[in-house]
């Protein structure tokens, strides 16, 4: 990995940064915190969660150590919780694209929008990739200035951002896509119109979603309407209308104030696997004593590692989040006593957690 050294006065100091706010991610902060070492969190998406979220949020998962059953939502709730007490900086919607090494043995990292670091350890929990949201490739995106293609919204979306009086589109048939166009049917004051456009009248938002939607739909407050966008009008920048082609043939233009294109997430490898550590694939490869890559002080964990017998499970990304923080710890405090202690007993543990 090259060293470099830049005057960067505006980079924040922290222990560690952890890439990545999937489950691996936050139990990182966790087991870091217990070892008294502060982290910071960045993540590609608009939230929490990493796959639990934005892939099956509202999917049971049955083989997480003592708890029976529970959602990708509702995991990603317990994490949050259980970190809480380190009230680690959570960066969402930045994709970190720039990792070097500092002279002084720590790192330097960069993300696309602009935010800096310089710290002691980097934990990748990067999963399969920076999520970003599936383009639109039509005619004319790129011709819009004044009122842009949206891929991200708030979940729901934000209904007080001003839709008044608009004519708003939603592409796609998830839970977000349909539940944002339900919140946009119901805000007051009211759009001009909310429709949806989808390719099959099958939809993969939760059940309790798709009723109320198909309700909307016989109500008039949302238009279905099935088919695929083909072009967008653009007058002066501004986004005036989506044409589209109906299943049935027809070709339809519809006026369009805003666009919310909400069809899905694919990851992207990105600039990961330009930072110079050795990789198997696409995954990157790490020791199973620290889950160290081939950069010391770079830890990758969940996911987005490789060894030997590696499984992509949840449980598995937990246990390496845990050794890798112990080997953190002795990096990053080399005077201190890193002897094991139980939460159970462990005054210090406890002070660190809030509860005593
Ligand atoms: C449908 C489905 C069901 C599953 N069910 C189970 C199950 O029942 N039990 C189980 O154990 N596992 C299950 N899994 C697998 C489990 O979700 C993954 O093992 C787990 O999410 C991995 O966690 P992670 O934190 O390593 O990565 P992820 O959850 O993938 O999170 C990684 C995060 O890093 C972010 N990121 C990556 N690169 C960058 C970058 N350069 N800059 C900023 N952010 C970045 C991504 O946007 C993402 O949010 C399932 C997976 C799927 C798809």
């Amino acid at each position: 990995m090259a060293h470099h050294s830049t005057g960067q006065a505006t980079a924040v100091q922290t222990d560690a940064l952890v890439i990545g706010a999937g489950p691996v991610g936050l139990f990182q902060v966790f087991e870091l915190g217990l070892l008294g070492i502060s982290a910071q969190v960045v993540d590609s998406l608009p939230q929490a969660g990493g796959q639990c979220m934005a892939l099956y949020a509202d999917k049971p998962i049955y083989d997480i150590p003592g708890i029976a059953r529970c959602t990708g939502r509702e995991l990603t709730e317990r994490l949050l919780a259980q970190i809480a007490p380190f009230k680690p900086a959570m960066h969402l919607g930045h994709i970190v694209n720039h990792l070097q090494r500092k002279p002084d043995g720590g790192f330097s990292i960069r993300t696309e929008q602009g935010l800096q670091w310089e710290c002691k350890a980097v934990f990748i929990a990067a999963g399969v990739g920076a999520f970003s949201p599936k383009k639109l490739k039509l005619d004319g995106a790129l011709a819009i200035t004044v009122n842009p293609v949206q891929y991200q919204v708030q979940y729901p979306v934000d209904s007080s951002r001003p839709y008044a009086g608009q004519h708003v589109i939603i592409l796609g048939d998830s839970e977000e896509a349909l539940s944002s166009a339900l919140a946009l049917s119901q805000s007051t004051p009211a759009p001009a119109s909310v429709s949806v456009l989808y390719r099959r009248d099958v939809f993969t938002a939760g059940p309790a979603t798709i009723e109320q939607f198909r309700n909307a739909i016989r109500q008039g407050s949302i238009a279905l309407h099935l088919g695929q966008a083909t072009a967008l009008k653009v007058e002066n920048g501004r986004l005036i209308a989506l044409q589209l082609m109906s299943n049935d043939g027809s070709e339809l233009q519809l006026p369009c104030d805003a666009l919310l294109s909400l069809q899905g997430l694919s990851p992207q490898l990105g600039p990961l696997a330009d930072w110079g550590l050795a990789m198997e694939r696409k995954q990157i490869q790490v020791d199973t004593e620290k889950f160290e890559t081939s950069e010391p002080g770079i830890y990758a964990v969940g996911d987005i590692n490789h060894y030997a017998g590696k499984q992509k499970l949840i449980l598995c990304g937990f246990h390496e989040a845990t050794l890798a923080a112990f080997a953190a710890a002795v990096r990053i405090r080399p005077q201190d006593n890193h002897a094991l202690q139980y939460t159970t007993s462990s005054s210090l543990l406890q002070q660190r957690l809030g509860v005593r």
